[in-house]
């Protein structure tokens, strides 16, 4: 069944940290929720790509979750959360008290399939609305015509999986990020890790004890960062160096490559154990296992990839951003491609912290678009 088509001044597509925040500043801006204000989600509950993360994982053991704007009114503060509790649990359900007490009228799950530009011209000869087309989980389609678009639809959908010659030939369980669940999943188990951010190095220090071997593989050396001032200098700029890349529309450089990993007293403790050791990157998989670098056959019965992600920007294809370096280009959280679309939560906002400041500044540029188009002479 396809829906008549709806209206709205802007569609905001995500409810993670980023698009709750660009909403909560929109509604304050004067925007009425669910009508004039959109805000799409194509997952069944709150708190963005938190919902999907692993049982095991815990506010506050790798980075500092930042409190959404509007949180502290309410009396809710991620470091004061329960620690005991899945992250995933804590996260959804402040996002969802935060969601109902500002009554954002989030519409879930609803996923967009595309964006694109109307054919139509408007009367004074610029570009006509974004349509948002809409697919929800009974096979319903519909569209909206919108004013503006902000796209935070983070980076979980499309986990990166580097090509190594061998992965369709090795027959035991290979899985990225995503897919991981719980270590006892490879209780007894000869397990690989690949990847040099914080997801690995958890994934190691889970697995200790539980499967019956652990080997670390990663593509760059792995940087340790032990004082704290350095890794805020080194975080900076690597948030300049993500900004650089996304104005001149090239692949966004990894994170964590720039920052180096922050020595938590827990790594600490798995660093004096020998557990933590990378190794340089195999060089292909066979049926049982990688060879390494060295030539050194590891046996394996899983490899778990924890190797990054991309932006998800699959539905925004229609528009045609993509230039040849192989990126987008977008400057302040705006696409320099289409001006009516916004990316909150993209590059060096990609971060709770970031996503919470491309929250202000996003509303404010949409809302001077939105202005603009209402000084045009209507036909
Ligand atoms: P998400 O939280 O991913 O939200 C995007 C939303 O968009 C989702 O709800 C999704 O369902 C929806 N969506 C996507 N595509 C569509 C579509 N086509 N149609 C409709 N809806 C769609 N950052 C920190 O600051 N501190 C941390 O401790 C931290 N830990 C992390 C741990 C892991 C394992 C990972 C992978 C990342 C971590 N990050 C952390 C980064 C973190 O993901 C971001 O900081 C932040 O949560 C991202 O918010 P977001 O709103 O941009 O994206």
């Amino acid at each position: 069944m396809r829906t008549a088509v709806q209206q709205a001044r802007v569609v905001v597509i995500g409810a993670g940290q980023a698009g709750l925040s660009v909403a909560w500043h929109l509604q304050r801006a004067g925007l009425s929720a669910g009508s004039d204000l959109v805000v799409l989600d194509r997952a069944p509950g709150t708190g963005g790509a938190w919902q999907f993360r692993w049982d095991a994982l815990r506010l506050g053991l790798a980075h500092r979750v930042h409190d959404l704007p509007g949180m502290h009114e309410m009396g809710l503060r991620f470091d004061e959360a329960d620690r005991s509790r899945p992250a995933r649990e804590v996260v959804a359900e402040y996002y969802r008290r935060f969601e109902e007490r500002h009554d954002l009228r989030v519409r879930r799950p609803v996923a967009v399939t595309a964006v694109h530009r109307e054919d139509e011209r408007r009367p004074d000869g610029s570009a006509g609305a974004l349509v948002v087309e809409t697919r929800e989980d009974d096979g319903t389609t519909g569209a909206i015509r919108s004013e503006v678009v902000v796209n935070a639809s983070g980076t979980w959908g499309t986990p990166f999986v580097p090509w190594i010659p061998g992965r369709d030939v090795f027959r035991g369980r290979q899985l990225d990020t995503t897919g991981y669940r719980d270590a006892a999943d490879f209780t007894g188990q000869d397990v690989v890790v690949v990847g040099g951010g914080t997801s690995a190095i958890g994934f190691l220090l889970e697995l200790d004890g539980v499967a019956r071997s652990t080997r670390w593989f990663t593509r760059r050396p792995v940087v340790w960062s032990e004082d704290p001032a350095l890794a805020v200098g080194a975080a900076v700029s690597a948030v300049e160096d993500q900004d650089r890349a996304a104005r001149a529309g090239r692949t966004l450089p990894s994170i964590v490559s720039g920052t180096g990993l922050p020595v938590t007293p827990r790594i600490r403790r798995g660093l004096a154990r020998g557990l933590l050791q990378p190794e340089p990157m195999f060089t292909r998989l066979d049926a049982d296992g990688v060879e390494t670098a060295t030539g050194e056959h590891v046996r394996a019965d899983a490899v778990i990839w924890a190797t990054g992600f991309r932006a998800d920007l699959r539905h925004l294809a229609p528009l045609h951003l993509r230039t040849e370096a192989g990126g987008i280009v977008v400057e302040d959280g705006r696409s320099g491609a289409e001006p009516r679309l916004f990316l909150a939560g993209y590059g060096p906002q990609a971060s709770t912290i970031g996503a919470n400041r491309a929250g202000r500044r996003t509303a404010r540029q949409v809302m001077a678009v939105l202005a603009a188009d209402d000084t045009v002479a209507p036909a």
